[in-house]
């Protein structure tokens, strides 16, 4: 068996049975108080920027920051493979202009020593643009060099793909694309996905209906290995079915609906991973983390019983 499946096997058997559930949250007043903001929500489980997301460079991390931050998540229970910082939205890793292309790299490394430095191990990021200036491929090669690159400058953090929608040029929104990269990546021990459910029906894999949601995830097993699914964004959608168009919802207010979420709460091929909200009403982000685990509840009761 390879390394990186063994380690997964490893990482979802100690997570076996669990749900880590948790929301993007905000990260003003220092990322130290991340933790606690995903404290009040009930959740085992969460995202932040780590920067300014809008922003090219960012002041470095105070020392006492980086430890309010480790201090807060190991008195709250969060573990590293539980919080998935996401970058900046700026960075384009696939960028076909040699300048935005070294501009963008170098702000993915200072992600990833960021991470480093709070003892994180995930960075979710979108994997890049071609802007109609070279090919698919050649900008999906451009992506998996930029990978090679980050972790060739910084150890032991996971490079974390995430699935888009595929609005504009982006790409990564089909699972041929996410493969493409991977298989690019020279430790494949260090790269992962994460499959964000708005973006996945928008680019149009359907999750409509428990078959759907089967069709949907055995084909992303056939094409990328389900065995690189590192995290998830649980999000519903605004946008219509394969729309290519990124507009999140509140769970079950969208195109998706609940036996999506449902069906992901209840399946254990999700188990210890995280499952991040970035549904569009804060407000709610307790009632929706809850409903979650109900379902999830009844899944673990109905084994049991
Ligand atoms: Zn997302
Ligand atoms: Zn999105």
């Amino acid at each position: 068996m390879l390394k990186v499946q063994s380690d997964l096997m490893t990482n979802r058997i100690q997570g076996r049975g669990m749900k880590f559930i948790g929301a993007h949250v905000s990260a003003s007043g220092g990322v130290d108080q991340a933790p606690l903001r995903a404290r009040e929500i009930g959740a085992n489980a969460f995202a932040l920027f780590t920067k300014n997301q809008r922003q090219w460079v960012a002041k470095p991390l105070e020392e006492a920051t980086i430890r309010a931050f480790k201090a807060n998540c190991h008195m709250l229970g969060f573990k590293s493979e539980h919080i998935l910082p996401h970058d900046s939205y700026l960075i384009n890793l696939g960028a076909p202009e040699a300048d935005k292309l070294a501009k963008s790299r170098e702000a993915f490394i200072d992600e990833m020593q960021r991470c480093q430095q709070l003892g994180l191990t995930l960075l979710n990021f979108h994997p890049g643009s071609h802007l109609k200036q070279v090919s698919e491929s050649e900008c999906l090669a451009t992506i998996a060099e930029s990978i090679n690159l980050a972790h060739q400058a910084v150890p032991e953090v996971v490079a974390v793909i995430e699935n888009t929608a595929g609005q504009g040029t982006n790409l990564g929104w089909r699972f041929e694309h996410l493969a493409e990269i991977i298989q690019q990546v020279e430790d494949k021990s260090r790269v992962g996905v994460c499959l964000d459910t708005c973006h996945t029906f928008t680019a149009g894999y359907d999750l409509r209906t428990v078959e759907a949601c089967e069709a949907t995830f055995s084909e992303f097993d056939s094409v990328v290995g389900m065995h690189y699914l590192r995290a998830m964004h649980i999000n519903d959608s605004k946008a219509k079915f394969a729309s290519r168009v990124d507009r999140h919802h509140s769970l079950g207010q969208g195109e998706i609906g609940w036996s999506c979420f449902e069906f992901i709460a209840k399946d254990a091929r999700f188990d210890g991973i995280p499952l991040i909200l970035e549904t569009i009403d804060p407000d709610i982000w307790a009632q929706e983390i809850q409903t979650l685990r109900d379902l999830h509840a009844q899944s673990v009761d109905s084994v049991a019983s």
